[in-house]
């Protein structure tokens, strides 16, 4: 793990939030690199659940809500974890997650490991940050910063429904932050108090609900291998009785394995009709779904499909991370698959001179132009380039060289073969295009 943090802030992915009063706690910032690595995956999950499909419609609701929907949905009463604290070290701790955790002080052992600690006992901690709405601070103007963006999808569910004429099935889908006042934060941006959801609510007829399940486990899981990550790092793990959110009848996360073991990535909720059953009571409006057919008229049930895309961005670069040797030197290369390399394509000229950057920074013009994130490097040997490439995870990198005004041709090297293939100059946009 700490060679992918060192790596993040060598390379631009990732720096710590407000690093230069301190740092704020388990708040992370994305570099130039990272804010391209992230919106690639948003980008993807986008384009495979809304833009591939009929069935789902996009939706952005306001990360502050009415402060009922947050009682409707239970968060209020039930979004705790049980926290507990060490009255000698003051480290708090999920009383859930002890057996992963360590005590403040050395030599290292876990909590309530030393002769003098002293545990207390679990107490319920609510998540959501809590703040207020207008210019007076009481307790009638609080709102919450939104824990999931799954409840805008569901107040929303008519306003969609009706508007995009879809008839159930049919699905909502957001991107956007969410915030947790998570107590035991950390491992790098895999748990962090802001981080953004890629979350989806697809709405079926009761009955129908075991199927729809089924059917969107096996998508999320083959959507992350075709993201290219490794089929034996991913695995499913079911919710047993005690594990299920108060709102769930069935849950399965998809885990990876991470370099600190296998962890949630992406989880896969029926959320019954508790949360639109709850809003309709709540909010006094009927949120009942009338089938255009037969006329029956039901409550739908809740499939959800809910990542972070932060962690997904973190499972990618784990992923893709190599040390390998080329030719007697050693490189660090990211894998990454090119629909989510930062930048897809690097253009060099060989020499400074011969009219070589002139002919180079035409070709990124182009490559531009065809809106094809692109990067310009004249620095160094071009052995050096090309590692610096490798380290960003760039999969192609182009040489204009002594030749090419002469044949019109470049060559393009392949970060992961290592292959160097002759293409015409007029060809490499078509040509990046093409593996895109
Ligand atoms: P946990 O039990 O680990 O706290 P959860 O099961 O409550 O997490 P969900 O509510 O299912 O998590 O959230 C859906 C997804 O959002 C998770 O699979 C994860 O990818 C992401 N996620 C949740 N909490 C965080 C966090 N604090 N930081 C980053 N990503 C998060």
């Amino acid at each position: 793990m700490e060679k992918i943090v060192s790596l993040c802030k060598r390379r631009g992915f990732v720096f710590q939030s407000s690093e230069i009063y301190g740092g704020a706690a388990s708040v992370w910032d994305y570099g130039p690199l990272g804010v391209e690595l992230r919106k690639n995956v948003a980008d993807a999950w986008w384009s495979a659940m809304v833009h591939a499909r009929d069935d789902i419609e996009g939706l952005d609701a306001g990360i502050l809500m009415h402060p009922r929907v947050w009682e409707a949905s239970g968060h209020v009463s039930g979004f705790t974890d049980p926290l507990i604290e060490c009255k000698t070290c003051k480290k708090r701790w999920r009383a859930d997650h002890l057996d992963d955790a360590s005590c403040a002080r050395k030599p290292s052992v876990g909590p309530g490991g030393h002769a003098d600690c002293e545990l207390g006992e679990p107490r319920l901690f609510n998540l959501m940050f809590k703040t207020f709405m207008g210019p007076v601070e009481e307790d009638a103007s609080v709102v919450y910063l939104r824990p999931e963006t799954a409840q805008g999808s569901y107040v929303n569910f008519l306003n969609v429904q009706q508007t995009s004429r879809q008839r159930v099935p049919f699905g909502i889908a957001q991107l956007g932050k969410a915030f947790r006042n998570e107590i035991t934060p950390g491992n790098f941006i895999f748990r962090t108090r802001e981080f953004e959801q890629a979350e989806m609510q697809f709405f079926v007829k009761p009955g129908s609900d075991d199927e729809w399940f089924d059917y969107w486990l096996d998508r999320r899981l083959a959507w992350h291998h075709e993201m290219g990550i490794r089929a034996d790092r991913l695995r499913c793990h079911a919710h047993g009785r005690g594990e299920l959110a108060h709102y769930a009848k069935t849950a399965v996360d998809i885990e990876y394995e991470f370099p600190f073991g296998w962890q949630e990535l992406e989880g896969v909720h029926n959320r019954t009709d508790f949360d639109l059953g709850r809003h309709q009571e709540y909010s006094g409006k009927r949120l009942l779904y009338i089938d255009p057919g037969s006329g029956e008229r039901y409550i739908p049930y809740v499939v959800e499909t809910a990542m972070g895309v932060g962690r997904l961005a973190l499972v990618a670069l784990v992923d893709a991370y190599r040390e390998e040797e080329v030719a007697g030197q050693q490189r660090v290369v990211l894998g990454l698959h090119p629909a989510l390399a930062p930048i897809k394509a690097a253009v060099f000229p060989l020499m400074k001179k011969f009219g070589q950057p002139e002919i180079a920074t035409g070709l990124l013009g182009e490559l531009r132009r065809a809106r094809i994130p692109a990067a310009y490097d004249q620095a160094g040997s071009i052995g050096r380039r090309y590692r610096r490439q490798d380290e960003a995870g760039t999969p192609w990198c182009v040489t204009i060289d002594g030749d090419t005004a002469g044949d019109r041709s470049v060559t393009i090297r392949d970060r992961d073969s290592l292959e160097q293939e002759r293409v015409g100059l007029d060809h490499v946009v078509g040509w990046i295009r093409e593996r895109l």
